[in-house]
């Protein structure tokens, strides 16, 4: 058995930032991590982190909140969203104190861009890497610590004895064994579940495990149904270009060479919120004014100094998959499915209903996003909520009391995957995920209806059942790939009915959600979350509304840009 005060599931952002925070405040951290923290998903985040430091223009937090709260399209809680912004600059200088190396302004302040939905410029970044750039940051910070990193640890299961969380069971993809990882304190920082799509900007490794293991432990996840389709994503490969190309200026083209944004957004262009920038494009490629299926970034009269200077991974995507150099020719672009809104419910310290269980990050739902996230607001929360849930869980450990190891959850998890390598026939779990993507790229995009749910929820249940007889070919022991895809299937599937579902029973048009039958947003019965609970491999979730959002200063407005 492996014996930990704390253990952060995930060495992403959120993760990184969660045990560097325990580990200066003494406690015993460890993280578990399917793969190598350096290469998480939020290493390939390019645009930028937002806090209100006010260097390129007037900003505070609270303008920061109010940009947060209507791009939530009223959804979002808070007293999470001030807590958030009201932490963002200080996390940006303890980052920058640690070494993150930020762009600069000529004076030497941190460089600020302006972001899509956001009332001024408040986006620092590290030119287009700066995922890459904290991420580095941060893993210098875990060796300083000497935070002990089980690497290839693939979470399949939480422990919960006597009510209160007690770690994890992970398979251990070196060797095929199951481990026991005994904790008091347990932090999910598992990333996003864009591989639920068929196309998606996400990593492959984005399987919504977290989500799917804290769901099967009976905490419920929120606000599935709100899915972010980020405005510019290739055709070719679904590979996101940053919002920092618009940031800087970029224009969005149809095929006639019409800048089509202000017909939607007549104040902000290219920078409304990505609900909307995404709904635009659609609407435009619907029309039939797309060039075979999307629309342009065009870049050009940024100019080539510009360019390479503030956006030169960008232009490398581009070029690699495309062939055309955004220097001197528009990129064709579409919405592509890019971030979880919803996720693990917590408060705004990030603890679950399960005492000892934390969640922050993508994983999570605090809710700072509501219907909607702004861009850069992503990072942020990894590092707020990061920071915040380790905060709070190094408090709580020290007044828990000694926590049973949960040796048959750890039994239970080894019968679970005995009998998945002893069985026959059956479906191959790539097959099974493709019904999956299928399911959820046909029916539960940018814009959906009451039919095409329903027939989406019909293809789950049709999923559901063919994911029961899942099988491997291979039943070796040393990186056994097929098994571990296998796995992230079953996760993959689970975490797909709450969407679905969500999406059917929200009737109304809200951030993200978009209901052609129900356009309106309906304040007066839908200002409330959804909670989503897990009923057993068989059975569809079971829906709960019982919880309201959290208001404090700001009313409910027309929501325009
Ligand atoms: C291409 C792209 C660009 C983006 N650009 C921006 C941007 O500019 N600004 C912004 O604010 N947001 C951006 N985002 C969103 C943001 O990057 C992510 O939401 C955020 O980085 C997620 O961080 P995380 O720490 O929650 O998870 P991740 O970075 O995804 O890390 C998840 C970790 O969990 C581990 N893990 C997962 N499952 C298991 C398991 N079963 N067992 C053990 N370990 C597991 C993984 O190994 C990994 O270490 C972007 C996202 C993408 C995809």
């Amino acid at each position: 058995m492996i014996k930990h005060d704390i253990v952060v599931i995930g060495g992403g952002l959120a993760g990184m930032r969660a045990a560097v925070e325990a580990a200066e405040r003494g406690a015993d951290v460890a993280i578990v991590s399917k793969m190598h923290p350096v290469r998480s998903h939020s290493g390939a985040a390019q645009g930028g982190i937002n806090a209100a430091l006010g260097n390129r223009e007037d900003d505070s937090p609270e303008n920061h909140a109010f940009d947060c709260v209507k791009g939530s399209d009223y959804l979002g809680d808070q007293d999470a969203i001030e807590a958030m912004t009201a932490d963002a600059p200080k996390q940006i200088v303890w980052l920058e104190h640690r070494g993150c190396i930020f762009s600069r302004l000529p004076d030497g302040r941190i460089a600020q861009r302006p972001f899509g939905g956001a009332g001024s410029p408040r986006t620092c970044y590290s030119a287009d890497v700066t995922g890459l750039v904290i991420l580095h940051t941060l893993w210098e910070q875990l060796e300083r610590f000497g935070v002990k990193v089980y690497e290839e640890f693939f979470a399949t299961a939480l422990c919960v004895e006597d009510g209160v969380g007690t770690g994890v069971v992970a398979y251990n993809m070196r060797t095929g064994a199951l481990e026991l990882v005994h904790a008091k304190a347990t932090i999910f920082a598992t990333g996003g579940l864009g591989r639920v799509y068929a196309k998606t900007t996400n990593g492959y490794a984005s399987t919504g495990d977290g989500m799917a293991i804290a769901y099967r432990a009976g905490i419920p996840l929120m606000d599935m149904e709100f899915v972010q389709f980020h405005p510019t994503s290739l055709k070719e490969n679904g590979v996101l270009l940053s919002e920092a190309a618009r940031g800087e200026g970029a224009y969005l083209l149809n095929k006639d060479g019409e800048r089509f944004m202000f017909k939607y957004a007549p104040n902000k262009g290219e920078l409304a919120s990505r609900d909307v920038v995404s709904r635009a494009e659609w609407t435009e490629i619907l029309a039939g004014r797309g060039i075979d299926g999307c629309v342009l970034l065009d870049l050009r009269h940024l100019g080539r100094e510009k360019i390479l200077e503030r956006l030169p991974q960008i232009r490398e995507l581009a070029l690699d998959a495309t062939g055309k150099d955004a220097i001197d020719s528009p990129i064709p672009i579409l919405p592509g499915m890019h971030y979880a809104m919803g996720g693990i419910e917590t408060d705004k310290f990030g603890a679950t209903r399960i005492p000892g269980v934390y969640a922050a990050g993508e994983v999570a739902c605090v809710s700072v996003h509501g219907a909607n996230r702004l861009g850069g607001n992503s990072l942020l929360e990894t590092i707020v909520f990061g920071h915040r849930s380790a905060e709070h869980a190094t408090n709580y450990i020290r007044s828990a009391g000694n926590v049973r190891p949960s040796e048959r959850t750890l039994k239970a998890e080894h019968d679970r995957i005995a009998e998945i390598l002893s069985r026959k026939g059956g479906e191959r779990h790539s097959g099974v995920r493709k019904a999956a993507n299928k399911a959820m790229s046909d029916h539960a995009f940018i814009f959906r209806n009451e039919a095409e749910l329903t027939a989406g929820m019909e293809a789950l249940r049709a999923v559901r059942a063919a994911a029961a007889t899942m099988t491997v070919a291979d039943k070796s022991k040393t990186f056994n790939t097929d098994l571990v895809g296998l796995l992230e299937t079953e996760f993959l599937v689970d975490v797909a009915q709450p969407i679905m579902l969500g999406a059917l029973n929200r009737q109304e048009s809200r951030g993200a959600q978009s209901r052609t039958d129900y356009p309106e947003r309906n304040d007066a019965e839908w200002m409330k979350h959804t909670l989503m609970r897990y009923q057993g491999k068989t059975a569809d979730p079971v829906a709960d509304y019982s919880r309201k959002v959290t208001f404090t200063k700001y009313e409910p407005q027309v929501r325009t840009y």
